[in-house]
């Protein structure tokens, strides 16, 4: 396939202390989904490829286990909108239970790399990645708690992993012995380490829905690129300008600086989204009903949460880097729960460059 991918060294890339938005340019994206070639999943590239396409989203990875789709070989819907692109990619999927999305590729990328130390194999991902022209995401690290924050530390020039994945076998949650993706993320970013968190589908099954079923549709990104074409999706993508969500859409946000770090929610979309895909949101047994926005420093820490849907950070104590969360809490009451949250993650913002 022909493609336009201009490497640009990763010194320019990376500017972390100041992302800035681009206009208002937003592309739905989902980075993981698998197809009838990896033999457990039901659909056909074709079939996945149009779900997508038919659910409004601007983006697709066909991430195949270890077998790279080239795009120009899947058929796109007849009524293809002219805002829709899929990105070239895999999961490599790899020794000691390590997957990741190679994001943006120009060829398959080697998978059967081992090591006793898990960096190492992370790292080869990254490496063999780069050489193919493309970006790692590291995948569902508590997928049978493979991947720990020590084993993420040492790997150089990783700056995306899943902190959502919408698999139900993937354990985002942790349990009693395993922290969460989330409390993954704060550790790994107090220590310095800068990674920005992704949210994916890692959809296998198109054709039966249910709960506990690997369906499309839970978890994407909201990307602020300046066009929609698989160079300025990725390169965006690295730099963090985007949010992660499993049902909550933003206005807007503005994370350019701590000191300016706001969010803007859209109620009406929000709602929209989560009838329009079925979104059954995390079960909770208690909970304000309405928008929450969240900001979290070093620790994991809440430093600030209001109930409201438009929301500022406002502090003169220093912090090392502060994120947002927005938590949307619906009445349920089913057997099953009282109340279910949505989420949207935006990225952290650094106090120094
Ligand atoms: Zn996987
Ligand atoms: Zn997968």
């Amino acid at each position: 396939m022909i493609k336009y991918f201009i490497k640009i060294p990763l010194f320019i890339l990376f500017s972390f202390s100041s992302v800035h938005l681009i206009g208002q340019n937003w592309y739905m994206g989902n980075t993981h989904a698998h197809t009838k070639i990896c033999g457990h999943a039901d659909s056909s590239p074709d079939v996945v490829t149009k779900w997508y396409h038919d659910h409004g989203y601007n983006f697709l990875i066909l991430s195949e286990h270890n077998h790279f789709i080239d795009p120009d070989t899947v058929q796109l819907p007849p009524d293809k909108r002219d805002d829709f692109i899929l990105i070239p990619g895999e999961e490599v999927t790899g020794s000691k239970k390590i997957h990741t999305t190679a994001m943006n590729i120009e060829h398959i990328v080697s998978w059967d790399f081992n090591h006793e130390q898990k960096a190492m194999i992370i790292q080869n991902h990254v490496n063999g990645t780069n050489s193919a022209g493309g970006y790692t995401i590291l995948n569902h690290p508590n997928y049978k708690y493979a991947v720990s924050v020590n084993d993420i530390l040492p790997v150089n020039n990783l700056y995306l992993f899943e902190l959502f994945n919408g698999h139900p076998a993937v354990n985002n949650s942790g349990d009693s012995l395993n922290m969460s993706t989330e409390a993954m993320w704060d550790a790994l970013l107090t220590q310095g380490y800068r990674i920005y968190g992704v949210s994916s589908d890692d959809a296998h099954y198109f054709e039966n829905i249910g709960r506990d079923i690997s369906n499309p549709g839970k978890g994407w990104v909201m990307v602020n690129a300046p066009q929609l074409d698989a160079m300025h999706i990725t390169q965006a993508m690295v730099e963090g300008k985007f949010y992660a969500t499993n049902g909550v859409i933003l206005n807007t946000y503005d994370n350019s600086s701590i000191g300016t770090y706001m969010v803007d929610i859209d109620i009406n979309k929000t709602s929209e989204i989560i009838s329009a895909l079925n979104l059954w949101g995390k079960c909770v047994i208690q909970g304000e009903p309405g928008f929450r926005v969240e900001f979290i420093g070093p620790n994991g820490e809440i430093v600030s949460s209001v109930n409201t849907t438009k929301a500022a950070f406002n502090s003169t104590k220093h912090y090392k880097y502060i994120r947002a969360k927005i938590v949307y809490t619906v009445v349920d009451n089913t057997a099953e729960c009282t109340m279910r949250e949505y989420y949207a993650w935006v990225q952290p913002v650094f106090s120094s460059p």
